[in-house]
């Protein structure tokens, strides 16, 4: 075993649970510090998506802390994509022919509450709950906070973790220490969450083993299962313009709007206008950060090093990533500087592709899953995925039920976007010359 550490994890969300729990597992003295009170004490603060789509990557970070199985006994699976037009016709599409593929809702508070329990119940970590962070020295490692009515500490480390979330502090303190390239690129559609609640003997209203969209072009609604029969919907459109947030605010246009467009889902969502007018709309953007970390003193992990739009369902699953990665280049390497640049130059790269994919997602959730051609094309790969397995697979199935690293996904797809046409170009010509040899032309 490398050297044991003292290591402080600011953020308690997801992210940073599971990494401490990797951490204590390989012997070192772990304090998360979690800004709001204990979930599993106060109820969960909602008001973000409260499911989430959990898949492979995720998945293996919760096997090595013990979690995947209890985790997945409270999955909703996902086997495809149901897609809703206005006419209310729908049409199917599963995500993969190989059994027992699935992408799995999951409650982002029930998670959270259990890699809590997780890390609670492993000696050699501290959870403080409540905390207030006042100063955090990258330098030293130290952090000063205050935690309810306890007058001011300092906690010295030899390393400090920032799972802190897209708006973290541990990245300003990095920044102010020695100026990094970071910040948050905004897109110009926002979210807000709706229920479809289950019926009234509790079973689903829709089905329940797919994730619904209803692409509109510029906007779309999406729905996830959860375990009680609800379905959480989220709308992602434009915050301003045409068909945006700020057009539909009247409890008139909210009505004459979802009749319109989403008439199906409207039609089962009795408490429409009020959860409309009383849920916030949240902003997306993409955290871009050039370096994730200060010296061998301060490391960035999840949304704190990479927050990403949420259209490929990955951020959860990418911040699992990097415990894993993280805790890996610890073990790796006694010198901490020397472990901390093994790992931003292996994540890094990794958190790049994931946000370009995810914004590139956006557009064929919305504008292409309606089009006829595309669900042909789709069609397509799956025959080449189920038929040359070896040779081709899709890039949602890439991203979501394997492990490989996002960046050679991206070199992936970017190869066979030169080598396909020509291959189609060249089994063209080959069949035309053939066939002019055929009527004896040449
Ligand atoms: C609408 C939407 C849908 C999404 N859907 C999916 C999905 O389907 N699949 C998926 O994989 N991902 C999804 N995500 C992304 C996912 O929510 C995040 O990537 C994930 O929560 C990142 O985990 P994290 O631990 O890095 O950050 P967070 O979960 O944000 O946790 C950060 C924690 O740090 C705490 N904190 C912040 N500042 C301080 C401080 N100064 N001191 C102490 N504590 C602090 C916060 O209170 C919070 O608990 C979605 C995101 C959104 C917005």
């Amino acid at each position: 075993m490398t050297q044991s550490r003292h290591i402080t994890i600011i953020g308690g969300g997801l992210a940073g649970p599971l990494l401490a729990c990797l951490l204590a597992d390989a012997g070192h003295e772990v304090t998360v510090l979690e800004r709001r009170g204990d979930p599993r004490a106060a109820g969960y603060e909602g008001g973000r998506s409260i499911n989430l789509a959990l898949s492979a990557r995720g998945l293996e970070a919760l096997d090595r802390i013990g979690l995947k199985q209890v985790v997945l006994d409270t999955v909703v699976p996902m086997r495809g994509r149901m897609m809703h037009d206005e006419k209310c016709n729908t049409a199917y599409s599963p995500y993969s022919h190989v059994p027992g593929e699935a992408i799995n809702s999951v409650s982002r508070g029930g998670l959270n509450c259990m890699v809590l329990d997780a890390a609670q119940s492993r000696s050699g970590i501290t959870l403080a709950f409540d905390v207030d962070c006042t100063d955090i020295d990258v330098e030293t490692a130290t952090v000063t906070f205050v935690a309810g009515d306890a007058p001011p500490r300092t906690l010295a480390a030899d390393l400090i973790v920032g799972a802190d979330g897209a708006g973290s502090m541990v990245r300003q303190a990095m920044h102010d220490a020695s100026p990094i390239d970071d910040g948050t690129e905004f897109i110009d559609s926002g979210y807000k969450e709706l229920t479809i609640p289950a019926a009234e003997d509790g079973s689903f209203q829709l089905e329940s083993h797919a994730l619904h969209i209803w692409p509109r072009g510029h906007y779309m609604m999406i729905a996830l299962p959860n375990g009680d029969g609800s379905f959480t919907c989220t709308c992602f459109w434009p915050i301003e313009g045409p068909d945006s947030f700020s057009s539909v605010d009247s409890p008139e246009s909210i009505r004459t709007f979802f009749c319109s467009h989403f008439p199906d889902a409207a039609a089962l969502m009795p408490g429409l206008v009020e959860e409309y007018t009383d849920n916030p709309v949240g902003l997306l953007g993409t955290v871009r950060c050039n370096c994730y970390h200060h010296e061998g003193t301060a490391v960035l992990i999840g949304d704190a090093a990479h927050a990403i739009v949420p259209f490929f369902g990955q951020g959860m699953n990418a911040a699992f990533q990097d415990c894993l990665r993280l805790a890996s280049c610890l073990a790796a390497h006694d010198d901490l500087p020397t472990a901390l640049r093994d790992y931003d130059s292996t994540q890094r790269p990794d958190g790049d592709a994931i946000a370009a994919l995810s914004l590139s997602n956006f557009i064929e959730m919305r504008n292409k899953t309606a089009s006829p051609f595309f669900r042909c094309l789709q069609r397509i790969r799956k025959q080449l995925s189920m038929n040359f397995p070896n040779w081709y697979m899709p890039r949602y199935n890439l991203v979501s039920f394997t492990t490989v690293p996002y960046a050679d996904v991206m070199r992936q797809v970017a190869r066979r976007r030169i080598t396909f046409p020509l291959v189609a170009l060249g089994a063209t010509g080959i069949c035309a010359l053939f066939v002019l040899v055929l009527l004896g032309i040449i």
